[in-house]
């Protein structure tokens, strides 16, 4: 296979980038000074995209690779490929699920804790030497706090059931009731908002969840509750988030991502009610590697016209 031209679109594991080179005639994106003149030059032997969260196929790199026939992706999220564009032009798609969902669901449960009992926050009065002037001030308890799910997927569900191991009732709100648990449905977000102390974003990423946690849904989540987001930063809409968690209309916040990574509000940076993560919610070796032989598979089955191991379109 190594005739095969893949590109691969950003720096996202040295692993797959190695193995992708070992097998494929591999392309690196983001290491072309002029990336016009690039594709220009190679779409004729461009077969297949490799991309992730911060980089997929938009409806430009799909028309300007006129032999493309797979996008594989090193993500569960698709929000960085047009879907449609390639559903019309017969381009396959794959994604990496499952192998990432208890990575995710455990650092949701890592973020509640983090922010509930400022664990940030204690680690630094440690190691500043404030504890020896006196003790830290008093947290908040999550055990039995009401967790409300923002999409019940594989990561919401995992989230639900780490939830449940410390005594939580467990809400969500989705398109659609599910019929396999007993989990308290909620039409429509602001409803779940409002019975929830703890509100967990954990859907896809699509024209109609842009922004789904607005102002309404912030102010009924309200000065006590705790907004934690593990799926993607346009979820929320974030100059309404820092505005209420500035004005204290906002309880705290546990972000693993962001409306413009790596671009953060610099009014939170202040803020000890808040943890800001990296987008790191699959980022253990153990996860990434998992992720990166997902591709490699899909790959490898869709140039040898094997079924594909993750197929979304
Ligand atoms: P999944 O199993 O496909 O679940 C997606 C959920 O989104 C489903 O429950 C779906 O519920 C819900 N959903 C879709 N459209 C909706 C809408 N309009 N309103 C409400 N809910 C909607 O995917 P997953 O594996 O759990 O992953 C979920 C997301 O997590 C990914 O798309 C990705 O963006 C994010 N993620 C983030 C990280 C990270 O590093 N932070 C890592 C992995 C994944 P219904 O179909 O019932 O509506």
């Amino acid at each position: 296979m190594d005739a095969i031209g893949v590109l691969m679109m950003c720096p996202m594991s040295n692993y797959l980038e190695q193995e992708l080179d070992n097998r494929f005639k591999l392309f690196r994106y983001w290491a072309q000074p002029k990336q016009r003149d690039f594709l220009a030059d190679h779409a004729a032997s461009i077969r297949a995209v490799v991309g992730n969260a911060t980089a997929g196929a938009d409806a430009e790199l799909i028309a300007s690779l006129p032999k493309l026939e797979i996008v594989s992706c090193f993500s569960v999220g698709l929000d960085k490929v047009d879907l449609i564009k390639c559903k019309e032009k017969g381009i396959r798609v794959t994604n990496t699920p499952d192998v990432l969902t208890d990575d995710v669901a455990d650092l949701a449960i890592g973020l509640i804790l983090a922010v509930l009992r400022r664990i940030c926050e204690c680690d630094k009065y440690v190691r500043r030497g404030a504890w020896k002037l006196g003790d830290f001030k008093l947290t908040t308890k999550f055990s039995g706090k009401r967790v409300g799910i923002i999409g019940l997927g594989r990561i919401g569900l995992a989230v639900a059931e780490r939830a449940e191991a410390f005594d939580c009732p467990i809400s969500y709100y989705s398109r659609s009731k599910k019929g396999n648990t007993n989990y308290t449905y909620y039409g429509s977000v602001v409803e779940l908002a409002s019975n929830s102390d703890i509100l967990v974003v954990a859907c896809a990423l699509t024209p109609e969840t842009t922004h789904i946690v607005n102002r309404q849904v912030i102010d009924a989540l309200g000065p006590k509750g705790i907004l934690i987001n593990i799926g993607r930063g346009p979820h929320i809409d974030e100059a309404e988030m820092v505005s209420a968690l500035v004005e204290g209309r906002l309880g705290g916040a546990g972000l693993d991502v962001f409306e413009k990574e790596p671009e953060v509000p610099e009014q939170l940076f202040g803020l000890e009610n808040v943890v800001l993560l990296p987008h790191v919610g699959s980022g253990t070796e153990e996860t990434r590697k998992a992720m990166a032989d997902l591709v490699l598979g899909n790959l490898e089955a869709h140039f040898s016209s094997k079924p594909l191991l993750t197929p979304v379109v």
